[in-house]
């Protein structure tokens, strides 16, 4: 059997996995192929549409950016060509204590709010989506394991697309490609967890990456879909803290061109959730909506839970067990052996500046992306 032969293979195709195939292509490397697990691209960027007949989505992973501290990735959103708007913060802060009747307090004001892309965090994903090359994405390809041969890296793994979402099939892994580089643009704890070394790892390389924690991993997000953003007309923000729950923070996910809806992120723990059913964390989601914001409420058009927890391609049994931090970025590439100059860590988690953000998986690509040019970009 003869393997496709690839300078590049890209693990992932969440944010930074297609930046860093943007990238290459910007550069003249069109000679690359990204590999999958997912049914869909994005990764952790993830949307739900308004309703059947509406275009626009709600984000149901990242939701915010900050271009006055990320301008890097201010500017790569602006030169994609891609409209932001200002989260939404007019109006008063609902403050629920435990055994107390929820207050309304002034809102803070951020000197500069946290922005949100028009069309959703998936305008971005699909942006860089669009211009690659159908034959250079391959969806619904979990990759298993690398094997160093004679010439570059063997990238086993299976075709899972009949198999949504399972974690692992006990297929033996075959072949999907060969390369001489491979950019692993998934989480370090993923890569250390589920993909297996031939020669194994440096261990102190492996050790980094199992610990480094996948931002958001353990979280949940929760959201409510209405006709109109009732709560603007009652003064308030839609913004709301609770030390009651389930949700801990509130926010109003409103679109500028349509589709109202609040959205909270949930504050029962992971391990905790697993004890608990969907249908029960629903109705208490709702029910904390009807405390918060009146009966209004209560009259949603749809919801929506996504437990990040729970998902294979994005958290292991480890982020269930410890308490989310931004961890410093562990190194990228083994420093010699086997694996120098052959494998790089690109995933968000690996960028030095804004480790776990949305600007940490562009800046962690570009940064790959350089290095195996051997240029600045
Ligand atoms: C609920 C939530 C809210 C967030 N809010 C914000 C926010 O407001 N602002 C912000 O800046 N950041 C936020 N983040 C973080 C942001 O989503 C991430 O930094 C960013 O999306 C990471 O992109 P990535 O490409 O590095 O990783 P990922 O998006 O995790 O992509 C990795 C890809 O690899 C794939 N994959 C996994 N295993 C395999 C395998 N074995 N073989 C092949 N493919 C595989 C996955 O399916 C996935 O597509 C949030 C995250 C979550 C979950």
């Amino acid at each position: 059997m003869t393997v496709e032969r690839y300078r590049i293979a890209i693990v992932g195709a969440g944010l930074a996995g297609l930046t860093a195939s943007h990238l290459l292509r910007q550069h003249g490397v069109h000679d690359h192929l990204v590999l999958e697990a997912r049914p869909r691209w994005g990764g952790r960027i993830l949307t739900t549409p308004v309703n059947d007949t509406q275009p626009q989505q709600f984000d149901l992973g990242p939701t915010w950016f900050w271009p006055s501290m990320q301008p890097a990735f201010g500017q790569f959103l602006h030169d994609l060509d891609l409209p932001r708007f200002a989260q939404h913060e007019d109006g008063l802060t609902v403050l629920e204590r435990p055994g107390q009747p929820p207050q309304h307090l002034r809102g803070y004001s951020q000197a500069e709010p946290s922005m949100r892309l028009a069309g959703s965090m998936a305008a971005l994903v699909d942006r860089l989506a669009a211009d690659l090359p159908p034959a250079q994405l391959r969806l619904g390809h979990r990759v298993q394991a690398l094997e160093v041969m004679e010439g570059g890296v063997v990238v086993m793994g299976n075709d899972i697309s009949s198999i949504e979402n399972s974690p692992a099939p006990e297929v033996p892994p075959r072949p999907l490609c060969m390369a001489d580089q491979v950019l692993l643009a998934l989480p370090p704890r993923l890569v250390a967890h589920h993909l297996r070394f031939d020669p194994p790892l440096p261990p102190t390389l492996q050790r980094a990456w199992q610990a480094t924690g996948t931002w958001m991993a353990p979280h949940a997000k929760y959201l409510a879909v209405y006709e109109r953003p009732f709560w603007r007309a009652q003064g308030l923000s839609g913004a709301a803290r609770s030390g009651r729950g389930p949700m801990v923070e509130v926010h109003d996910a409103s679109l500028p061109d349509g589709g109202a809806a609040l959205f909270g992120f949930i504050g029962v723990s992971a391990q905790s959730r697993t004890r608990v059913s969907d249908a029960t964390l629903l109705a208490l989601c709702r029910a904390q909506l009807v405390r918060l914001f009146g009966p209004q409420a209560a009259a949603l058009q749809a919801e929506h839970l996504k437990d990040w927890a729970q998902d294979p391609f994005t958290a292991t049994a480890a982020d269930l067990e410890e308490p989310p931090e931004h961890r410093p970025a562990p190194p990228a590439g083994a420093p010699e052996g086997a694996w120098r100059s052959r494998i790089l860590g690109i995933g968000s988690e690996w960028s030095p500046q804004f480790p776990g953000y949305l600007a940490g998986a562009v800046d962690a690509a570009s940064r790959g992306v350089q290095a195996l040019l051997g240029r600045r970009l």
